[in-house]
């Protein structure tokens, strides 16, 4: 068996996405996804995928072209290489990411976020090279099936007129009667059976009221409510007040450990996050100061499915509580989320995914929720397949946009509907 990796292809795509809202803006009507593929000396293809904005591929680009020669197998390797490859310092702000609203931007964030395409790509080939499932790479699966939640936006019917855009069948979102009618569509055609509002859209009150209109529709089912951080302590305090009695718990009600802490300290509802602890860095403070009850956990910006498990590992030794955070994204890290967390044994709570809303794919299967679930392929690497046809579409859309939408702007696309708009001071409210 020969492991060495002779070429990596990077394929930029763009894949369509519905008008979704969130507190920086909206999402643009197609987001960039960067596709990795690793050969080896036999022939064997593994695949990844992560973001594909600009200042991915620039990392990405360098990093492949340090992989050729390399052991698809070592995958400890891969950090190494990711610190040998430079960081064009006007990329990071050192303020809020905005595409996803995934906590403070750094160096390291980005390098990371590039090495879990391609420790995903490499576990891939290794799992198909040795014809064993992804999940027994990593230790093997203590589940076989992975829960999923629905993951309500408050949206439009569809982009501002004139948009180029996809079309789907969702229908708007804009108050309680429609974030209802959206999670009952989201337990029809799927199953799920908890739901994550994403707030800091509207007023406090209104998203009150959206998360009582869903516990009286869908009593005893777990909720929660996550405003990326914008809102002050106060507010943070009086919402979890309002509805304590039904929400699994809160995310990211305010910015920042600090102001967590102080939320979690004078309220006994739990507070989850995938803001202010985004790296193993962030680690020690938020859980002195106790700020945080469930890290949600994202392979993309935490470096790969083992550094997930090492996230894993230190929750449960501190006895806080892990789960999935998701971003924009497609079938591939899909299927890599899915192993990884068949493999955390403390994972007690129903993972966030935005697939159900990208009605396009790289695959040549979609992948298929059961009763909220998905379940944990034995094939072998992670048990799906590149649709070449079907890349080949989203990176020539990808290679005709003319810059406006190759780096993901919310605020940008909110400008479109309303040419006044700048993106919120946090607190909003
Ligand atoms: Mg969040």
């Amino acid at each position: 068996m020969n492991l060495t990796i002779e070429s990596v292809r990077l394929t930029p795509i763009l894949v369509a996405d519905p008008p979704l809202l969130n507190t920086q803006g909206v999402h643009q009507p197609y987001t960039p996804r960067l596709i990795i593929e690793v050969e080896t000396a036999d022939g064997i293809t593994g695949i990844g995928e992560t973001y594909g904005d600009t200042k991915y591929l620039e990392l990405a680009q360098p990093f492949a072209e340090k992989l050729k020669g390399r052991q698809a197998s070592d995958l400890n390797g891969l950090f190494g290489v990711a610190d040998e490859v430079a960081v064009d310092a006007s990329r990071v702000s050192g303020q809020v990411d905005v595409g996803g609203l995934r906590g403070v931007q750094t160096a390291d964030k980005l390098r990371l976020s590039v090495v879990s395409g391609f420790e995903v790509a490499c576990l891939d080939a290794l799992g198909k090279a040795l014809g064993l499932p992804v999940h027994t790479l990593l230790g093997g699966k203590v589940r076989d099936a992975v829960e999923y939640s629905a993951y309500l936006f408050y949206r439009w019917a569809g982009h501002p007129e004139g948009v180029p855009c996809e079309k789907d069948d969702w229908g708007a979102a804009v108050d309680p009667a429609g974030v209802v009618e959206q999670a009952r569509k989201f337990k029809e055609r799927y199953g799920f059976t908890s739901f994550k509002l994403k707030g800091g859209v509207f007023a406090p009150e209104e998203e009150i009221a959206a998360v009582r209109a869903l516990a009286e529709a869908f009593p005893g089912h777990p909720l929660r409510l996550d405003p990326n951080g914008a809102w002050s302590v106060e507010t943070s305090l009086k919402v979890a007040e309002e509805l304590g009695d039904v929400l699994e718990y809160l995310e990211d009600p305010a910015l920042g450990t600090p102001a967590m802490a102080e939320v979690a300290a004078r309220t006994g509802v739990p507070l989850a996050t995938n803001m202010c602890v985004t790296t193993f860095a962030e680690i020690k403070e938020a859980f002195t100061r106790d700020a945080v009850q469930v890290v949600l956990s994202d392979h993309h910006y935490w470096g790969g499915l083992r550094n997930t498990q090492q996230l894993a590992a230190i929750c449960r030794t501190f006895g806080v509580g892990v789960s999935m955070h998701s971003n924009t994204h497609l079938g591939i890290s899909l299927a890599a989320m899915t192993h990884v967390a068949s493999t955390v044994p403390n994972l007690h709570h129903a993972c966030d995914s935005h697939y159900p809303w990208q009605s396009e794919d790289v695959l040549t299967e979609r992948m298929t929720f059961e009763s909220g679930k998905v379940a944990v392929s034995d094939l072998p690497g992670l048990g799906v397949e590149l649709d070449h046809d079907k890349l080949r579409f989203l990176h020539r859309r990808w290679l005709d946009d003319d810059g406006t939408l190759k780096d993901r702007d919310d605020a940008a696309a909110m400008r479109v509907a309303d040419p006044d708009w700048t993106t919120p001071p946090v607190p909003r409210w």
